[in-house]
């Protein structure tokens, strides 16, 4: 893309509303735009974020042998009255009557919705098990959205839900999502740390929270630091595997991680005095196993194999992907503005034109850009006719991670910069090493 030829509307000045770095940045750097309290158009660069993140679930859900589909966002109420949930979910639900005064709502989750397409479908043994997911856009009326797109009213979720013949599949289904989530963050360049949370009124513990430690996170959580040590990293994980998938889950789970609902003071005074860690967190996910809560009220059952009937056992699983760009922000910037992980990155790479107008610099600009297209690369090519100074804060504020710059002087001895966003370091190449350069740090990604 051409900045010239796009649509980056970047704001010199602090929004006054904007209260955590983030919300800033995305004001900022023209990302979003608040149409009323926490509803958001997504510009150009926010929305390819967005996407990108979007891109990252879904294949990782795959990975993980999960089908994706898509539901609507409105729905009926009558679904939510069988689960008895349309009156217990209160005011943060969004009620609308339509033409002939039948009750709808903007779905909050679809625990109802997916529990009457499997009814409807499917009642044998021999289907499941079956995981299916969709990311879908979701209304919550918070009392008080706040923080840009980390507590919206209107966000984007992906919500996966499992069904399973027995409690011992469901749970396989959960570690097979915990497992799946963790490497979906980190390949967003992000550490979310699975911690055991409040299961509310279901009982039993199996429900976990994804937190990745902010200051201006919501939760407060209590840890031991050595958690902080473990990466999945690039380990070969076989999603069918029920004794690998249960070894991960194990190792990510077993030192004391909790959310304050949880929190167990004795527990967290046997860990030693210095591993001990009180802090903040922003929730991007949640996992969670409820048996047969939503399958036994609206009948959702099928025939064993000794010709029996019985409730599924289900779990629903969560993402928070437009809240994963403040998380994402919050954990990478500095006060010149983000600074995007490479996975995530809306660009792969910034070019910086110093002189506008000089016709060998252009020459040699127009040169990287194609280049860097023909590798399959996106990058950004700032071709205004703008002050180096203001290019560079440009470049800085919307955080590709990398940059080369070209301007006479250096083309003369036949050089460009290529430097690294998070690092600010700056080395001079030829235009075809740094290109090679950048094609191999995103073969990978
Ligand atoms: P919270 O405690 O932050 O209100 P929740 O526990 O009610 O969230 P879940 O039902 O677990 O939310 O939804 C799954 C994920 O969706 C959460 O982990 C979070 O990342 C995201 N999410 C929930 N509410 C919002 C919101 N208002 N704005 C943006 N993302 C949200
Ligand atoms: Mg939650």
């Amino acid at each position: 893309m051409r900045l010239s030829r796009y649509f980056l509307p970047v704001l010199k000045e602090n929004p006054a509303e904007a209260q955590i770095v983030s919300h800033r940045y995305m004001l900022r750097a023209g990302m979003i735009r608040q149409q009323a309290a926490g509803i958001y158009s997504w510009l150009p660069l926010g929305f390819k974020v967005l996407r990108r993140i979007e891109q990252i679930v879904h294949e990782e859900q795959q990975r993980a042998g999960h089908i994706p589909m898509l539901m609507p966002t409105l729905q009926p109420a009558d679904l939510w009255r069988e689960s008895g949930r349309y009156d217990d979910y209160g005011e943060e639900m969004l009620r609308i009557t339509d033409r002939h005064k039948r009750d709808m709502l903007y779905g909050p989750t679809n625990e109802e919705m997916i529990t009457d397409i499997f009814r409807a479908h499917i009642s044998s043994y021999k289907d499941l098990p079956l995981t299916l997911y969709h990311v879908q856009w979701k209304f919550r009326d918070e009392i008080r959205p706040r923080f840009g797109v980390m507590r919206g009213r209107e966000f984007l979720m992906k919500d996966g839900y499992n069904f399973d013949l027995t409690k011992a599949d469901a749970l396989h289904a959960y570690n097979r999502h915990l497992v799946s989530y963790l490497r979906t963050y980190e390949r967003m360049g992000l550490q979310a740390l699975p911690m055991r949370a409040d299961s509310g009124p279901i009982g039993g513990d199996n429900t976990h929270e994804f937190l990745v430690l902010a200051d201006t996170g919501e939760s407060e959580v209590y840890y031991d630091s050595a958690v902080t040590d473990i990466r999945l990293g690039a380990r070969a994980i076989d999603y069918d595997d029920h004794a690998q998938c249960q070894a991960v889950m194990e190792e990510f789970t077993a030192l004391y991680a909790r959310t304050d609902e949880t929190h167990d003071p004795a527990a967290f005074a046997a860990i030693p005095a210095a591993r001990q860690r009180m802090a903040r967190g922003i929730e991007v996910g949640q996992i969670f196993y409820f048996g047969t809560k939503y399958s036994e009220p609206m009948g959702a059952t099928v025939v064993t194999a000794d010709g029996g009937r019985v409730p599924v056992h289900m779990g629903s699983h969560g993402i928070g992907v437009s809240r994963l760009l403040g998380a994402i922000i919050e954990a990478s910037h500095d006060d010149k503005g983000i600074i995007w992980p490479e996975g995530v990155t809306p660009f792969h790479c910034g070019i910086v034109n110093l002189k506008q107008g000089d016709a060998g610099t252009d020459a040699a600009c127009m040169e990287v850009y194609t280049a860097l297209k023909a590798r399959g690369l996106d990058p950004l090519y700032d071709d205004r006719d703008e002050r180096a100074g203001a290019k560079f804060a440009t470049m800085d504020l919307i955080g590709l991670p990398w940059r080369i710059t070209a301007g006479p002087r250096g083309l003369a001895s036949g050089k460009v910069e290529l430097t690294c966003r998070r690092t600010g370091l700056t080395e001079e190449m030829p235009a075809p090493d740094a290109i090679e350069r950048i094609a191999a740090i995103y073969k990978d990604i």
